[in-house]
């Protein structure tokens, strides 16, 4: 029963991943190709360890290869870390673990400070995605194509307020652009790279969070 729930997890996780190269769904598999580099188990197992600090919940996922050198090892699909956060799927686990993290360490601290509210919900644009870097056709492989990234969208507050990366990181009150900026701030000291608004056009609407090698990064 629990295999299956994470095998529907995953599938559900996956639904964004079915262009290859022609149109043609990628059909995903268990064995990795002969290039692909393999997960260090004994980071995993002090990730999972690390994210149950935070007291998350999750599934740990079967490790999956797509095609066009997309993929989902040594991932998570997390079930709660405290609030509900929107349209997660397969995340690699040190990213979910570094989520988990700077949602109960800084989100709440910055909410309080700047908005007087707590984040009962955080919207999500998603984890895993099969696609080029800003999805510009021929650009190097996006984190999120191997689970290792996050999108974050807008946080619900307990006062009824919605806060949008899209509306206000240029708002017109102060409060809400400098909430904005401490949970950004917050967010580039715990993960590799950081880039929301001020970092290119692409990111206009959201703070992409990931854990890649490119880091440190923060825009
Ligand atoms: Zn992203």
């Amino acid at each position: 029963m629990r295999i299956r729930g994470a095998w529907l997890l995953l599938m559900v996780a996956l639904a964004g991943c079915v262009g290859g190269p022609k149109g043609k769904p990628s059909r995903p598999t268990h064995r990795p190709p002969p290039a692909a580099k393999a997960d260090d188990p004994r980071e995993l197992k002090q990730c999972l360890v690390d994210l149950g600090k935070y007291g998350a919940t999750y599934t740990q996922l079967p490790d999956r290869w797509f095609g066009n050198g997309c993929s989902a090892t040594g991932a998570v699909q997390l079930n709660a870390i405290g609030i509900p956060v929107t349209n997660l799927g397969a995340m690699k686990c040190r990213t979910a673990e570094r989520l988990s993290a700077w949602t109960n360490e800084a989100v709440q601290t910055a909410a309080m400070a700047w908005l007087d509210s707590r984040v009962v919900k955080i919207e999500s644009f998603g984890t895993y995605n099969c696609r080029p870097r800003n999805g510009v056709a021929g650009a190097k492989l996006s984190e999120h194509g191997r689970a290792n990234a996050v999108d974050i969208a807008a946080f619900q507050l307990a006062n009824g307020r919605r806060i949008t990366v899209e509306k206000g990181w240029n708002d017109s009150d102060p409060n809400v652009r400098n909430f904005l900026r401490a949970v950004h701030k917050a967010a580039c000291r715990r993960f590799a790279v950081v880039i929301g608004p001020a970092g290119d056009a692409a990111h206009y609407n959201h703070l992409h969070f990931d854990m890649g090698g490119d880091g440190p990064y923060c825009r």
